[in-house]
């Protein structure tokens, strides 16, 4: 029994009770009070910086980040949007709330974009992509960059669960013309909730600041050397999705443990990775090469499970404290695309629904030590043991 919950977010540094109070004692909390460096504003330069992206805007969500953006690229209405089969409802909700139509690419069982179907499926009424990085794995950007480029048209990356996360030594969320992150608390960096995008276009990061509600000339407070806010003012409609400062407070001491997350976050995954591997019934999928992971959770397939196995393999690690869930058995889980209803009904898509039906996913904070994954590891494996063998006796 681990005795700890998995989903525990690490304690917020101690250096941001200082601004915290600061904030409190002068009830400094709204971004656009202070005419220059409010919290929002520095969290946002300093995560730029991190990134090595131009521009930086802090809003309330990821969701909202992914809005922004998809309405910053000015699409016509009910405009197709391809998306991954694999991701969370906020993805296709996103989409939808942003007045366009999502288009589900299959995934494949090593939870990556199946790049027949996407070729397949970027016909000439295509006018924008958008990659989520699931459980921040990363799909073939290379292809797919290629594919967008030769079309010309946008590829928005949703880097929720990808913080750290490099492809060619290229940072994940830079790739693509806009990258969206969340300040979600079981993501890398826990504001409780928030989200930032990242540009280095001109004119998408004026049409998102304004519409994430710098209305009349609050863009001016944003401190960025960028001409093409005048143009905006007024012009677009504001959705009053912005940070607030006390948020800010909480997620810019967390940046200096940025590091040091994804490099323990890596070693927990591999570790685990090895152990469940050494399963002929479990399997996690390799990364494609050019992929360095910064991981905080762990996915991994059965293999020669029924479903009955399945769902005693949930049960079992959950009585022992470690919820395995596996995205398409567990009820009404917001990962497995059939449960969207707000799409309408549901496409046929085989291999993403196979996919679901047996890839598990644990939850694995970079805060947890070497023999905390060892037994997280020891649990599932004693589990799968006991459910095939008893089977086999
Ligand atoms: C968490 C998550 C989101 C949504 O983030 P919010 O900040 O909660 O809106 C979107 N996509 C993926 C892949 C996520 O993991």
């Amino acid at each position: 029994m681990l005795k700890r919950d998995l989903h525990q977010a690490e304690p917020i540094p101690e250096e941001a009770r200082d601004y915290i109070d600061a904030l409190l004692a002068s009830g400094d909390l709204f971004r656009y009070h202070a005419s220059e460096n409010s919290p929002v504003t520095l969290l946002e330069q300093e995560f730029a910086d991190m990134l090595g992206a131009k521009y930086a805007l802090a809003v309330a969500s990821c969701s909202a980040a992914l809005f922004l953006s998809l309405k910053a690229l000015d699409l016509p209405r009910d405009a197709k949007v391809l998306i991954p089969a694999f991701t969370f409802a906020a993805v296709p909700s996103a989409v939808v709330h942003a007045n366009c139509t999502p288009v589900l690419v299959e995934v494949g069982e090593n939870y990556r974009v199946d790049m027949d179907d996407f070729k397949a499926k970027l016909t000439d009424d295509i006018p924008a992509v958008l990659i989520s990085h699931m459980r921040g794995h990363t799909s073939d950007m290379d292809q797919i960059t290629a594919l967008c480029d030769a079309r010309d048209i946008p590829l928005i990356e949703d880097a929720a669960h990808s913080l750290g996360t490099t492809w060619n030594d290229r940072k994940i969320g830079t790739i693509g013309k806009v990258g969206c992150f969340s300040f979600q608390s079981y993501k890398l960096l826990n504001g409780g909730e928030g989200g930032i995008l990242v540009t280095d276009d001109d004119d998408i990061i004026a049409r998102c600041v304004i519409m994430s509600g710098a209305y009349e000339s609050n863009w001016q407070k944003h401190g960025l050397d960028c001409n093409t806010f005048a143009k905006y003012q007024n012009e677009l409609p504001l959705y009053n999705t912005r940070l607030s400062n006390l948020s800010a407070a909480v997620i810019r001491p967390q940046l200096q443990h940025v590091q040091r997350r994804i490099h323990d976050g890596l070693r927990n995954h591999d570790l685990m990775a090895e152990q469940l591997n050494a399963s002929p019934y479990l399997s996690v999928p390799v990364p494609l090469k050019p992929e360095k992971r910064a991981p905080d959770s762990i996915q991994f397939n059965l293999i020669g499970f029924s479903d009955d196995e399945a769902h005693t393999l949930m049960r079992e690690t959950k009585s022992r404290g470690i919820a395995v869930s596996i995205f398409g058995l567990h009820s009404g889980n917001a990962r497995a695309f059939w449960n969207w209803k707000f799409l309408g009904e549901a496409p046929d898509l085989p291999q993403t629904k196979a996919m679901l039906m047996r890839a598990c996913d644990v939850r694995l904070p970079a805060a947890l030590t070497v023999e905390q994954v060892n037994t997280v590891a020891g649990v599932i494996l004693s589990c799968v043991k006991q459910i095939k063998h008893s089977k086999a006796a």
